[in-house]
């Protein structure tokens, strides 16, 4: 409880009328000024800087405060409020406001010079917020470590208006909450020419009108190119029949929490397709995306273990493709989930390994049966030496954790023949398959089944 801020005054000691107004601008939690006084103090900010200045709004969420609330109670969780409330307040500069907003979510105003780096100011308090969270806290007997999320928004760069510029840096908080990377800049997404398709009713919309199918791309197993299995990708065919790719939609699905509606959509469809397919004596392993939203879910394990029950299909045969975000935000809560998935014998596979802040230490702590390569170091093989180190540095590091390790993006035979000649034993590619809907890839599961085979040695 040592906010700077005072306490709530006791009744009578002043005017009731003091005391009512303290209440109106203050958290009564924490002390801390409330979200009333952050509006009152925005408009201000802004109007000030209306003559040229700008205005950072940073919009801060704890990463696993519901775990300590639902896990220790609700007194264990207001003084870890309290304790983080304090810890944010030894950094703040005497020209910011500090403001709880509610729940667990705090907002940083920053008024700067007309002249101030306000991204490079953003980000450095970002920077000193993580830090000061970072030792562990102690609440009763309990010890535990709790990260946050920052998003930063602008004036006026991203936004005029207080409620524009609030609404912006929580986005951007979002946007660094599902991508593991604790802060974010507010990124306008309306530089998409397709964002008016890709609104949340729109694509709610697109569900019901079934508007949504799944490819499927082979997996190939080197050197003696046997199709082992297949990653299926989303697509949406659009009102005029055009074929809307994943990057056009998923983001904001993401964005807006339709993803659990479309995750949903995928299993199911896979599950259906996969049964299909059994029936003609076709089994293929089939791997799906998941997103980050998705796995922190509460309920999402259990829900996918018994849609899979229902459809009958072993759990061995679905690979479950999350990026290292999946295991880095909120671990604590998706910890528990995951171990249920493998417990129950799903394959776990981390997707776009090297894309993004994944780091080759972390690898073996992760619980991971498959690694898939980025297609981005795809790229330079086999000529830039460094890229070729850079591989092969990955390929050792997942044999040794006795992982299987799939190359994505294998787009000519060069590349194929490299590989196979490293020991990479899986691979996937534009070279070996395009993805393609479920009836040519039925005609190729089919023929590997008659015993037509290609090989890349
Ligand atoms: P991803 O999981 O990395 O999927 C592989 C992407 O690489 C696919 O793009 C595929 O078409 C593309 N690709 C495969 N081989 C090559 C190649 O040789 N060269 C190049 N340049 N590209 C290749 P796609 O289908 O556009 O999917 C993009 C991303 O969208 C996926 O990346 C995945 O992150 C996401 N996504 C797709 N389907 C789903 C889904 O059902 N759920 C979720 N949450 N995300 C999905
Ligand atoms: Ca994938
Ligand atoms: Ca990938």
């Amino acid at each position: 409880m040592s906010a700077s801020h005072s306490a709530i005054p006791p009744a009578g000691s002043q005017g009731a009328d003091q005391r009512l107004a303290y209440l109106a601008y203050h958290d009564v939690l924490t002390g801390m000024p409330n979200r009333a006084a952050l509006a009152e103090r925005l408009e201000q900010a802004l109007e000030r800087a209306a003559r040229g200045a700008t205005v950072a709004l940073l919009s801060i969420d704890l990463d696993d405060f519901k775990l300590v609330n639902d896990g220790l109670g609700h007194s264990a969780g207001d003084e870890l409020l309290r304790q983080v409330a304090a810890r944010l307040e030894s950094i703040r500069r005497s020209t910011d406001l500090l403001a709880r907003h509610g729940g667990d979510e705090f907002l940083l105003l920053l008024e700067l010079e007309p002249d101030a780096d306000g991204p490079g100011l953003a980000l450095e308090m970002a920077r000193r917020i993580a830090q000061v969270l970072e030792s562990p806290f102690t609440v009763g007997d309990a010890e535990f470590r709790i990260g946050a999320s920052v998003g930063a928004a602008l004036y006026p760069r991203d936004a005029l208006d207080a409620e524009t510029l609030h609404r912006h840096a929580d986005s951007a908080m979002y946007d660094a909450k599902t991508s593991g990377s604790g802060f974010a800049a507010y990124e306008p997404s309306d530089a998409n020419p397709l964002a008016r398709l890709t609104t949340a009713a729109n694509l709610r919309r697109g569900l019901e009108q079934n508007a949504f199918f799944l490819e499927y791309q082979p997996v190939y197993r080197l050197p003696e190119l046997e199709l082992i299995g297949l990653e299926a990708l989303i697509r949406w065919r659009g009102s005029s029949g055009e074929i809307v790719p994943p990057g056009d939609f998923i983001p904001v699905a993401e964005k807006t929490g339709v993803i659990n509606a479309l995750g949903g959509w995928v299993l199911a469809e896979t599950c259906r397709q996969a049964r299909e397919w059994d029936a003609l004596g076709l089994h293929p392993n089939i791997g799906i995306n998941i997103s980050p939203r998705e796995l922190h879910r509460p309920g999402f394990a259990d829900e996918l273990v018994r849609t899979v029950r229902d459809a009958g299909m072993s759990p061995r045969r679905l690979v479950l493709e999350l990026t290292e975000s999946a295991w880095t935000v909120d671990s604590t809560r998706v910890a528990p989930a995951l171990e249920r998935l493998t417990a129950e014998g799903f394959v776990l596979a981390l997707d776009d390994f090297g894309a993004g802040y994944s780091s080759l230490s972390r690898l073996r702590t992760l619980p991971v049966d498959v690694i898939k390569i980025d297609r981005a170091f795809m790229q330079d093989l086999p000529t830039d030496p460094q890229a070729v180190a850079v591989v092969d540095a990955i390929l050792a590091l997942a044999h040794a954790c006795n992982c299987d390790v799939v190359t994505e993006g294998v787009e000519t035979e060069a590349q194929l023949r490299f590989l196979a000649q490293r020991g990479c034993r899986l691979a996937q590619g534009f070279h070996l398959g395009r993805p393609q809907p479920a009836g040519p890839t039925e005609a190729l599961l089919s023929a590997r089944l008659s015993g037509t085979r290609r090989s890349a040695a």
